[in-house]
């Protein structure tokens, strides 16, 4: 048994069942046991792979798509360039890169990384120590610094803790953690009826809503509003609010059950990005997207990039290519429909490169 788990069955026994919310932001960020505070998740060796893990192509889009939205925004300097949960510093560090062959943009960036974990933050410090560019770390939105900024967060989103609220026996309740009489951790319908959630529903259905992910838009929509800027988001997920329970842990690459190890699994959930979107608009912000990933990193040349890379180093083109394809195909196992990209941006902003389509919903 995870030492996480023993603390939170001990919990459980001291205080009753555990909220999913709760117990899901213990388990990916107790400051002592929590997944990601004390390890590097990322890659072959680790539990899962983020896209710009799969090509330094994924940050080099996003550093020359920021370099066209800071012209957009009328060239501010200096321009906050912020990104939430940067893992290991690496889709910083291609973004920086790319952004030399617009060095006014580059000189205008003052860099604030928003980190939990101090192991993460520790990487991103040792990836960004040759990156040339200013950078500062945070905690939370509240410490970055004031002024027109562009924000980025990959697969950050869907690691802010979900409350889940099941319907059983006609009503709605909170879903919950306790331990049956096995002693292993279970989900249960919480005891009370919640009864402000008007949603029909059959026995079983599971709603999710993500209140860290509703504060942090209006929020960041609020400070968008007051000092210019927009905020990309990368994330699996759904365009449109739906029922279900989207609860997954992965550990070694393949999907296990959320409560055998906390700890030392990823739990994240899908985005709600309709949902998310309502909070941004209700601060006065716009919402560009979502959009499928495929079809952004396409309109802003990913295919270009790629071969480019080919040329240059024709003995790894069959890697670019196999990297491309993954980032941008619509097959079982490709991220390009999985995963959307939104934008929250000030109103005074036309739409950013990528999402000329319009502004949906
Ligand atoms: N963007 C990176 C990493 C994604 S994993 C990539 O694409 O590779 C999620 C990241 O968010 C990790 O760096 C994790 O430590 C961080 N994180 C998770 N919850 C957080 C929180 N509440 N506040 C700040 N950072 C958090």
């Amino acid at each position: 048994m995870s030492e996480l788990a023993a603390l939170i069955k001990s919990m459980i026994a001291d205080e009753g069942p555990m909220t999913v919310e709760r117990y899901m932001e213990m388990a990916l960020t107790h400051p002592e046991h929590g997944y990601y505070m004390n390890r590097d998740p990322f890659g072959a060796a680790g539990d899962f792979t983020t896209a710009p893990e799969i090509s330094q192509m994924f940050g080099e889009l996003i550093g020359l798509w920021s370099a066209e939205s800071w012209a957009m925004m009328g060239r501010p300097d200096p321009l906050r360039f912020i990104e939430f949960g940067p893992g290991r510093g690496t889709l910083m560090s291609d973004a920086l890169r790319a952004a030399r062959i617009a060095p006014e943009f580059r000189a205008a960036l003052d860099v604030t990384l928003i980190e939990a974990s101090p192991t993460l933050a520790e990487i991103q410090h040792e990836t960004l120590l040759t990156a040339g560019a200013p950078i500062a770390w945070a905690s939370s939105l509240a410490e970055t610094p004031e002024g027109p900024a562009i924000f980025i967060a990959n697969e950050f989103l869907d690691a802010l803790p979900v409350r889940q609220y099941v319907r059983s026996h006609n009503r709605w309740r909170e879903r919950v953690v306790w331990v049956d009489k096995a002693g292993r951790l279970a989900f249960a319908p919480g005891r009370q009826p919640e009864p402000f959630i008007q949603a029909a529903g059959e026995e079983g259905d599971i709603i999710e809503v993500c209140p860290a992910g509703h504060r942090l838009m209006f929020e960041l929509a609020s400070r968008l509003v007051r000092q210019g800027g927009l905020a990309l988001f990368i994330d699996y997920g759904h365009g449109a609010t739906s029922i279900g329970d989207t609860l997954q842990a992965v550990r070694g690459h393949r999907i296990v059950d959320p409560l055998v190890e906390p700890g030392e699994c990823d739990i994240t959930a899908h985005v709600d990005f309709a949902a998310m979107a309502r909070s941004a608009r209700a601060a006065g912000a716009a919402v560009f997207g979502p959009i499928d990933q495929g079809d952004f990193l396409r309109e802003i040349g990913i295919d270009t990039r790629a071969q480019a890379l080919c040329e240059r180093s024709p003995d790894r083109a069959i890697e670019f290519e196999a990297a491309r394809r993954r980032l941008v195909g619509k097959e079982v196992g490709e991220m390009g429909a999985l995963f959307k990209a939104m934008v929250v941006a000030n109103r005074n902003l036309p739409a950013p490169p990528g999402f000329e389509g319009g502004a949906l919903r």
